[in-house]
């Protein structure tokens, strides 16, 4: 059997930068990775700026050819705001981001098998991962960056994951070359809302959110773009003008924000898979990387110190998780309730207009500041 000091289950933006952070420090790194590189994934691909100079420390460099400081909200009555990003950020496609994370994590010395992992145990110390292609692993120390949710959570007995959610994610790439590049735009409509914002290659990124009580109105995502969020009349104009890049839009179901733990069964959980904020907040990717950035510090403490036990390892990781992202998370879930009941957005909206300091300060409030080691 193969041992490692370390294996990452899930090579998404937190796994693959924990894989670089912790090869950079000369450890023998697994991550086991369900797909191959490049692929789509649904994200509305607006990255906030926090993260880049820890990528820069990192070695990791990203195309910032779409540079974002400006975010549109409006109303499904058509409401429109507009204000400037205090911080900014990039349109960055995750078909990108995570292949220029996977080709970074190779050349620093990391492991990467593709492998699904459905089973983990923890005995004297010691982690076995178990995969489909009946191999099994072993390691000191696992970091769970598996995603939103995963056969695994299943495995865990975890909470959340014996819960319905009534939340579905579709997106998909168009061509519309005047859509502006610093532009994030955040357009509302019944039971859900879309961003649109450009990526590195020039198309237009538009991913939305929305419960299935309101999709079911209709039998098909065309139908749902035609009949329901073509009400709102920005993005109407959109799909009306904006041709599709791809054959079909993809969708992923069962999106769910409820509360998890940043540590199960000894594994440290990073990004989705210890608790994913609301879309609408733009800060999704931002957490999966900053997690990372924290897990790793924490396993590297660990190794390199033998009066840190395991257990205050986890302890401290737990903490310092709910300190840097739980006020995020509680204002995310704040902020979409208001969004989508419609008496209480149209008055948020009002106030907003007339106190655009406000809309600042809510987005201070679900992101933080630059991060570096
Ligand atoms: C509709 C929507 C829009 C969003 N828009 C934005 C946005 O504009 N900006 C933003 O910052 N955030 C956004 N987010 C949030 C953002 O997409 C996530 O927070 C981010 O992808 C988290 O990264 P991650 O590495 O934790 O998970 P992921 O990127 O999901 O990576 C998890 C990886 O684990 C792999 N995996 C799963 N199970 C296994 C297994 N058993 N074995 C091996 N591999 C496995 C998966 O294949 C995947 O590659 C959005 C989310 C949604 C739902």
């Amino acid at each position: 059997m193969d041992h490692y000091d370390i294996i990452i289950i899930g090579g998404g933006l937190a796994g693959l930068t924990s894989a670089i952070h912790l090869a950079k420090e000369a450890y023998n790194v697994l991550l086991l990775e369900r797909c191959t590189y490049p692929h789509h994934k649904v994200c509305g691909e607006y990255v906030s700026n926090e993260i880049v100079p820890y990528l820069e420390q990192l070695g990791v460099a990203l195309p910032k050819t779409v540079s974002i400081d400006t975010l549109q909200l409006s109303t499904k009555t058509g409401k429109l705001l507009q204000t400037k990003l205090p911080l900014g950020g990039i349109g960055i496609s995750r078909y990108t981001f995570d292949h220029i994370l996977y080709k970074k994590a190779l050349s620093v010395g990391v492991t990467v098998k593709f492998e699904i992992v459905n089973n983990v145990t923890f005995s004297k110390e010691t982690f076995t991962v178990y995969t489909d292609k009946e191999n099994c692993f072993i390691a000191n120390v696992v970091i769970g960056a598996y995603g939103k949710r995963s056969g695994l959570d299943k495995q865990l007995k975890r909470d959340f994951i014996s819960k319905n959610t009534p939340w579905l994610g579709v997106k998909a790439h168009y061509s519309l070359p005047e859509f502006p590049d610093h532009l994030v735009a955040l357009h509302n409509f019944e039971g859900g809302y879309g961003g649109l914002s450009k990526t590195e290659s020039g198309a237009v990124n538009f991913c939305y959110l929305v419960t299935y009580k309101s999709f079911k109105t209709e039998k098909s995502i065309d139908k749902f773009n035609s009949n329901v969020i073509s009400r709102n009349i920005f993005l109407c104009q959109f799909l009306e003008k904006a041709q599709p890049l791809f054959d079909e839009p993809m969708s992923i179901a069962q999106v769910s924000f409820d509360r998890k733990e940043a540590v199960e069964a000894h594994m440290l959980m990073c990004g989705d898979t210890a608790g994913l904020i609301h879309p609408l907040c733009g800060n999704g990717m931002a957490m999966a990387i900053h997690s990372a950035k924290i897990a790793s510090e924490r396993i590297h403490d660990f190794f390199k110190n033998l009066d840190y036990s395991r257990s205050e390892m986890e302890t401290d990781y737990a903490r310092e998780w709910a300190h840097t992202f739980r006020r995020r998370l509680q204002t995310g879930r704040m902020l979409q309730s208001l969004l989508l009941n419609p008496g209480a957005s149209n008055l948020l909206m009002g106030t907003i207009t007339k106190s655009p300091g406000l809309i600042r300060t809510l987005i201070k409030r679900t992101h933080g500041k630059p991060i570096t080691t």
